[in-house]
């Protein structure tokens, strides 16, 4: 990894990575980066000011011209070499992710396997700008659509997937000729150095994709900038529409994704054992910490929830639960930070304090001798609708049963939830699933998959709060956002149009 080493050589220090060069500021502040396994410090990451950011922005203006002259196809064969050199440090970047942000190998293997498909995708880029063509609209006249780059794109990503969230940007971005300054999370920056450097290795120009790590002061900075033709974000609902309102304010085109509460209605003619697992992966997988994590079980009817219940509890109990670096075959990691563990913890104890019945309480798991930020898995039963632990976002091991008498109070309880990220049904009645699909105002939604993320080549959003800006990130609205449509109507006979001079509104016959 390109990261510039301390004086020491015992911390990695991570810079930024501008105009094709890793890189630190005098003016850099800095942060610790833990192991959240081990809570040990293994790298301090530096923080952008407002200059430092205004270098990223200027390396990706001037490299603007250039990148966007090269063609479709030349683009695409940057992306082909990029994918076969993510494929060929693979390894590498999953543990990279493992030991910053604590998911298990194989969810970052996975995670990782997500965000190529991203790349692979936007190889596809000279079919998906091809654009539209009318043959003669009217008398030997001939309209047709180009779509051209936006300019200097800017990615502002969260913390829970530091690979995938990235790459669902960039590469569409960069394939459809715009370059880009990524301003990923502070608290996992690893992956991005290493992208960045990738990227360079596969022949993109220097400047075209920079990396600048930050908190705020570099955010507002990339939101404010006149340079900036528009933002991409994901992470929590509050900022993202702070990102939406004071991007849009500054005349950029803003996509920000927030947070998400997805709730798994489950039908008495469900098949349980496939719901049970279903919901044992998506709730508790990547410890919770997953935007599309499965955080309230719809159970329609007392017998369904007793017995998801009964079958949840001992698994739950027994979750597989470690550091990822050092065994495999583990079912979950520890939560990202200690002031994350801290506030999971405390909606714990907000559930007792509210009356919801604690099925299984994470709090008393022991990790001996860990310094790790872990928690167990947790389970409450008999969560009512005006409890905050049903109300908010927790991102971590936690899930909610809510009980409901039938199919219409399922439907009626998801869609008056603020958050419309992802949702799922499980049961054996076509006819229920196809009405849930039709009437559920929920912007990704599964049909016995718990956790439906679209794949590449379809667009991933959600609806309500979980989304501000009309269009949603990679597949086709990826294309879209990252270009401008520019329409053509073109005439080349000789002469003077029959008529002559038009006065009136132009219309063809
Ligand atoms: P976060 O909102 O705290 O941070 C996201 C990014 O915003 C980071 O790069 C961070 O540095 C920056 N940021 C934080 N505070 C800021 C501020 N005051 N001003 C400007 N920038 C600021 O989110 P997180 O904790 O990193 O990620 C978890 C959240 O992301 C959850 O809410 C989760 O649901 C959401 N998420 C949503 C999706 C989706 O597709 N909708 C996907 C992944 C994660």
């Amino acid at each position: 990894m390109s990261q510039v080493r301390t004086a020491t050589e015992e911390v990695l220090h991570i810079g930024h990575y501008i105009n094709g060069q890793a890189t630190s500021r005098a003016s850099d502040r800095m942060l610790d980066v833990n192991n959240p396994a081990t809570g040990e410090i293994t790298a301090q990451v530096a923080l952008a000011d407002k200059a430092t950011t205004r270098e990223a922005i200027e390396a990706a203006k001037a490299a603007l011209p250039g990148w966007s002259a090269v063609t479709p196809l030349g683009r695409a064969r940057v992306m082909f070499r990029f994918k076969a050199l993510i494929e060929e440090n693979f390894e590498k970047i999953a543990r990279l992710i493992t030991a910053e942000h604590g998911k298990v190998i194989e969810d970052a293997r996975g995670e990782l396997t997500r965000g190529l498909e991203i790349v692979e995708f936007a190889c596809g880029i000279p079919h998906l700008l091809k654009g539209e063509h009318s043959l003669n609209v009217g008398g030997k006249v001939d309209s047709y659509s180009m779509m051209q780059p936006v300019g200097v794109c800017a990615g502002i990503t969260p913390f829970n997937f530091p690979s995938m969230v990235p790459m669902w940007m960039f590469p569409v971005a960069l394939a459809c000729g715009n370059t880009f300054v990524l301003k990923p999370s502070e608290k996992d920056p690893g992956a991005s150095m290493v992208m960045a450097e990738l990227l360079k290795e596969a022949g993109l120009p220097d400047g075209a994709f920079n990396v600048v790590n930050g908190d705020k002061e570099s955010v507002d900075t990339l939101l404010t900038d006149p340079d900036v033709a528009a933002v991409s974000f994901v992470g929590s609902t509050p900022i993202a529409e702070y990102i939406y309102t004071t991007g849009s304010a500054h005349g950029k085109r803003v996509q920000a994704l927030g947070g998400a509460k997805n709730h798994m209605a489950v039908m008495p003619d469900a098949d349980m054992d496939q719901a049970v697992e279903g919901l044992l992966g998506a709730a508790y997988g990547s410890a919770g910490e997953r935007c599309m994590a499965i955080s309230v079980a719809v159970a329609v009817g007392d017998e369904v929830a007793d017995t998801l219940v009964e079958h949840l509890k001992p698994r739950v109990e027994n979750l597989r639960v470690g550091n990822g670096l050092e065994e495999t075959g583990l079912e979950m990691g520890p939560l990202v930070t200690k002031e994350h563990l801290e506030k999971v913890r405390g909606y714990v104890d907000l559930g007792e304090q509210e009356g919801a019945t604690l099925a299984v309480d994470g709090r008393k798991r022991d990790f001996p001798g860990s310094n790790g930020y872990f928690l167990g898995g947790t389970l409450f039963d008999h969560v009512t609708p005006e409890m905050r632990i049903y109300k908010e976002e927790i991102f971590g091991p936690v899930l909610c049963v809510v009980r409901v008498p039938d199919y219409d109070s399922a439907v009626e309880l998801i869609n008056e939830h603020e958050f419309g990220n992802g949702t799922a049904i499980f049961t054996r009645d076509g006819d229920a699933a196809r009405q849930f699909s039709t009437d559920i105002q929920v912007g990704m939604v599964g049909i016995n998959v718990p956790i439906p993320v679209p794949m590449s080549f379809h667009s991933f959003g959600g609806w309500k709060r979980s989304l501000f800006g009309p269009l949603h990130m990679h597949g086709p609205d990826g294309v879209r956002f990252y270009t401008k449509m520019k329409t053509v109507t073109a005439r080349w006979p000789k002469g003077v149009r029959a008529g002559g001079s038009a006065f009136v509104m132009p219309t063809m016959e």
